[in-house]
């Protein structure tokens, strides 16, 4: 058997109070079945003997981690053994002041709260249950309890201004939160917030004013000490979130958890997203895979070239490679002229995002991939 070295470990919550009209990730409403969920997912970790790991990063994200008892995660960090950064992702409706310190006490040592927006006709517009006053009172407590914390906001949100975007931001950094992730509002089919935009319930805002809200958080951001290092997030020097940066540096990871994905070495695989189905493999002693694939060639280049443009760092051509490849095709007129117009940026051995890149940055990559791995 070939045993495989871990860098980080994921495990998915996949329980919420009750489903964001926007989302579209897996996730199931809270029931007592969660009461149970840590047996299996320390079943599901002693069933990967053949992975080792020194001190992995931890990451327990959702769905809603915070709906977990903080023994949950004592529970599946004492399996693991040691590790380094531990986060946890936290919705402000479901969480306490006493609930956060005794997170700290079993291990937790950077917490996530996805506050989303603090205009509370955003919110509304959202469905997300609690109110601005909540949501600073919870990240009040966060910031006080853990040394390194950070929030997820949403822009891009129909009815949202940039003034109510710079007004939010502007009360997140008078918190010492050391991390913000943005994210683009997407209407992904078969969400309400899909329907709501086909039957006109709801308006997208222009891509004019998204591309200026992006641009907009960048450089306020930026002008107040974050250091802008993946395409959606931002950082205080020295708190880029570790765990994520090895997805994008696509190092070996394993996912725990109904519906999480592991990746390593070229293999990729992705659990069931049904929590029944999980428990009954599990009992049966059997992964609970749903999905498998092992990636090679050039498909695991692609992968590493799309995932590496995340990183405003970029992708070290040489490393990959691939750099006679780029000497030959910057040339080209279109290769060119992405870099001439900004698109991307090259300085020998790195290729990254320029600025106008960053914001139409699947685009770009797509194009990148095509001329360095498929033609
Ligand atoms: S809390 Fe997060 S994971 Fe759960 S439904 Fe809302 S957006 Fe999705």
């Amino acid at each position: 058997m070939k045993f495989h070295f871990i860098h980080g470990i994921y495990i998915h919550i996949p329980f919420c109070l009750k489903k964001c009209p926007y989302c579209d990730f897996y996730s199931e409403p809270f029931h007592p079945k969660a009461k149970i969920y840590d047996q299996f997912v320390l079943k599901e970790l002693q069933a990967y003997s053949h992975l080792f790991w020194n001190s992995p990063t931890v990451y327990f994200g959702g769905g809603t981690p915070s709906l977990m008892e903080p023994s949950f995660f004592e529970k599946v960090l004492s399996q693991i053994g040691k590790y380094t950064e531990v986060t946890m992702e936290a919705n402000p409706a479901t969480v306490d002041r006493q609930y956060l310190q005794t997170l700290k006490e079993v291990g937790i040592t950077r917490f996530n709260l996805g506050i989303q927006s603090l205009q509370p006709d955003l919110l509304k517009v959202l469905e997300r249950p609690y109110s601005r006053k909540e949501a600073l009172l919870v990240l009040s407590w966060a910031t006080q309890i853990f040394e390194n914390g950070g929030v997820d906001i949403i822009f891009a949100i129909p009815g949202q201004t940039l003034t109510d975007l710079e007004e939010d931001l502007k009360i997140l950094i008078n918190f010492p939160v050391k991390h913000i992730s943005t994210y683009l509002l997407t209407f992904y089919p078969h969400t309400p917030f899909y329907e709501y935009i086909k039957t006109k319930r709801l308006n997208p805002i222009s891509l004019e004013t998204q591309r200026k809200m992006y641009f907009f958080i960048k450089y306020f951001l930026e002008a107040h000490g974050f250091i802008h290092y993946e395409i959606s997030n931002f950082a205080q020097p020295g708190y880029i979130c570790q765990h994520n940066q090895q997805y994008w540096e696509l190092k070996n990871y394993l996912g725990l958890g109904a519906g999480a994905v592991s990746f390593y070495d070229g293999h990729w695989h992705k659990n069931i997203e049904n929590v029944d189905q999980y428990y009954i493999l599990l009992k049966a002693k059997q992964k609970p895979i749903a999905e498998a694939e092992n990636i090679g060639g050039k498909d695991l280049l692609a992968l590493k070239i799309s995932m590496g443009l995340r990183m405003l760092k970029g992708i070290n051509l040489e490393k990959l490679g691939l750099l006679n490849k780029w000497e030959e095709k910057q040339n080209t007129h279109y290769m060119s002229a992405l870099v001439e117009e900004g698109f991307l940026i090259y300085e020998s051995p790195f290729l990254r995002l320029g600025k106008k890149g960053l914001f139409l940055a699947d685009s770009v990559t797509r194009e990148v991939i095509t001329a360095l791995v498929f033609e």
